[in-house]
């Protein structure tokens, strides 16, 4: 890990340079709202905002995407021919990422990369994918990253680490992704990490907001499953799904194909459990009914099945953004609270 400085015209003159080798991605003011898109050759990201309104999830995990095309009425040697999409991804840097939703990825990660399963699709893209993030100085009110175990200032799952100073940037450099960056920018001007640590003190002390779980680990899943307050919690839920499209964490998606006479694309695109539709089955019957289940299995999932199975936190990486867009105001951290404090 090595700590630089960039100017700000380094910074104008360096991301000029990055368009020959990566497809830069960053946050764009679209009305009222940021929004992570493709930049343009010669446009610069906006890096004067709190988080982007939708988690810069979907530049690795697209919302909607082709898995193979297929025709019927073409054979190759007896079978039908089915088209593979392709995986030969351009390289990309995601710049202004905040560090909750760098984390995020590590989460989804373990879903789509471990040792029984490896997802190409999302696995190639992200491993293409260098994440250029900003340190956060001004948290919003409903943030809480400092008790998921990580902070406005945290590292994890980052290539660089950017902290916006008078004039630039002080930045980390993290990885051999982060540092390939850099060199191709030609940021090489050395930095002064004890800046970056007296931000950090002062940015981690803003945070006021907390998620209450230490007492989650003890709890039976079987007494949380069978608590009395979960038709309460959901009453209000208009099972919109807000919370789980816009969850940098979320990563379920359901498959579909898209035929017009012979011949067709199959793709995935995201779902939500919060929806109806995502276990109902085939024969009618959905194990998943009422509004009260879809909204516990939620957050049984995030704050203690995951918590089970990992035995590294809740699968939340305390970015605010379900709280903050959540039509009717259901809070993780009342429902956390509910659950970590229940006595059967
Ligand atoms: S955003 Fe709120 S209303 Fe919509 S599904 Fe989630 S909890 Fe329910
Ligand atoms: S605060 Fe909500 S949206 Fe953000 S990571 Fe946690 S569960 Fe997901």
């Amino acid at each position: 890990m090595k700590v630089i400085k960039i100017d700000q015209k380094d910074w104008d003159e360096g991301l000029g340079k990055l368009y020959d080798e990566f497809r830069l991605f960053g946050p764009v003011k679209n009305g009222d709202i940021h929004q992570f898109q493709p930049l343009t050759k010669g446009e610069l990201p906006d890096l004067n905002f709190s988080n982007t309104r939708l988690s810069v999830k979907s530049a690795v995990y697209p919302q909607s995407q082709v898995m193979f095309e297929y025709n019927l009425d073409e054979k190759q040697e007896g079978h039908h021919i089915m088209k593979p999409a392709s995986f030969d991804y351009p390289a990309r840097a995601l710049l202004g990422v905040r560090p909750c939703d760098a984390a995020g990825f590590l989460i989804a990660k373990k879903n789509f990369d471990n040792p029984d399963y490896r997802d190409p699709y999302w696995c190639e893209s992200y491993e293409k994918t260098t994440l250029v993030g900003l340190a956060c100085d001004s948290p919003s009110t409903n943030c809480f990253c400092t008790s998921v175990e990580l902070g406005p200032y945290s590292e994890q799952g980052l290539d660089v680490l950017l902290v916006a100073v008078d004039g630039g940037f002080q930045a980390k450099v993290i990885t051999e992704k982060g540092e390939a960056l850099v060199t191709k920018a030609g940021w090489d001007k050395n930095g002064d990490e004890k800046v970056i640590e007296h931000q950090r003190e002062k940015a981690e002390k803003r945070v006021n907001s907390a998620i209450e779980t230490d007492k989650l680990a003890e709890k039976s899943s079987k007494d949380l499953f069978d608590a009395p307050f979960w038709e309460d919690m959901a009453f209000a839920c208009l099972n919109c799904g807000t919370c789980t499209y816009s969850c940098p964490t979320c990563w379920c998606f359901d498959i579909q194909d898209e035929n017009q006479e012979d011949q067709g694309i199959r793709m995935r695109n995201w779902d939500s459990c919060m929806s109806p539709l995502f276990t109902l089955e085939g024969s009618g019957h959905n194990p998943r009914p009422l509004k009260f289940h879809r909204v516990r299995q939620r957050f049984m999932h995030k704050l203690k099945y995951y918590l089970d199975k990992y035995e590294d936190g809740i699968m939340c990486v305390g970015c605010g953004r379900c709280i903050n867009l959540c039509p009717v105001n259901i809070d993780i951290r009342k429902i956390s609270s509910k659950m970590n404090n229940y006595q059967p």
